[in-house]
């Protein structure tokens, strides 16, 4: 029978991800489907899964952490950082996982001379490649618009600080912006002055967001500074999802390869 993949989310018109699961079904013969599905209530995720018969799921902004929710089994990584992208539908289980953070930290190896990150923004993007960070001993900080959700992040360990408490006068290897600013309203995530004050003294200025270039990254850009969208971050997350899909079935070099041509298709 056909599985019927998908991801979750609202906006999701923009996702790449149904070309990247699609492109690996076909190569690898498999023949399931993975579509896209705009969700206006995030309530409503699980009920969706079970109506559409779902076997497996991403879930995009802003359900991660709802996804959490109805997880009946967890990964030790999914329940430390309280955030799920990937479901699996094990006969009527849902097994959640979390491969943003594990992808983002990939998709930052290859800068070398990195030590201190501020992360912008603290939703569950931010969640998740805080824990990542940590693990890997990455010394970072946090600056989150508001102080709604900056409490996680204090168990963590991490200095937190809302747009209002911050002092732009530290120095950080790499900011990384995980705010939906540029997504949603294309704006900035801070204030001008203060992101340019801030970016003049960092060498590398990462967005998540991928598909367009981000005032953050048009900023940063401006500024000469080496920066990075998150297609890569993309990649890899898709790559860990599509492992827990087909049960570690296959060579993830290959899971990669083709992933990398849906993603460009
Ligand atoms: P959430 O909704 O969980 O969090 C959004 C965060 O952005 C919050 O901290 C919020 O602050 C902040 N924010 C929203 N609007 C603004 C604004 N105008 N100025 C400053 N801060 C703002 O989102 P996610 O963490 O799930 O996703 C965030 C982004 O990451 C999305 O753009 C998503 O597409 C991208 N992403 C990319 C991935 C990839 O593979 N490349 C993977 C995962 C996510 P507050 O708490 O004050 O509301």
């Amino acid at each position: 029978m056909k599985e019927i993949y998908t991801i979750f989310g609202n906006p999701v018109a923009h996702s790449k991800s149904p070309s990247m699961h699609n492109n690996c079904f076909k190569a690898f013969l498999i023949p399931s489907c993975y579509t896209k599905t705009e969700l206006k209530d995030g309530k409503k995720l699980k009920k969706t899964i079970f109506d559409l018969k779902i076997k497996g799921a991403n879930i995009t902004i802003p359900y991660k952490e709802e996804a959490y929710k109805i997880c009946d089994v967890l990964d030790t990584n999914a329940k430390t950082i309280g955030a799920v992208n990937t479901i699996v539908n094990n006969n009527g289980k849902l097994h959640g996982y979390n491969t943003d953070s594990t992808g983002f930290v990939k998709s930052i190896s290859e800068y070398k001379d990195v030590k201190s990150i501020l992360i912008l923004g603290a939703g569950g993007t931010a969640r998740a490649i805080s824990v990542a960070l940590k693990n890997e001993g990455y010394n970072i900080e946090i600056l989150n618009r508001s102080q709604n959700r900056l409490e996680f992040f204090k168990s963590l360990g991490v200095d937190t600080n809302s747009h209002d408490s911050f002092k732009t006068n530290k120095n950080y290897d790499m900011v990384v912006n995980t705010t939906s600013a540029g997504l949603l309203e294309n704006s900035l995530p801070f204030d001008r002055d203060k992101l340019t004050n801030i970016l003049q003294n960092s060498k590398y200025a990462i967005d998540v967001m991928y598909g367009k270039i981000t005032p953050f990254l048009t900023l940063a850009n401006e500024l000469g500074k080496i920066t990075k969208d998150g297609e890569d971050m993309l990649l890899y997350q898709g790559v860990l999802a599509f492992d827990y899909f087909t049960q570690h079935k296959f060579n993830t070099d290959d899971i990669q390869k083709y992933m990398r041509e849906g993603l460009k298709s």
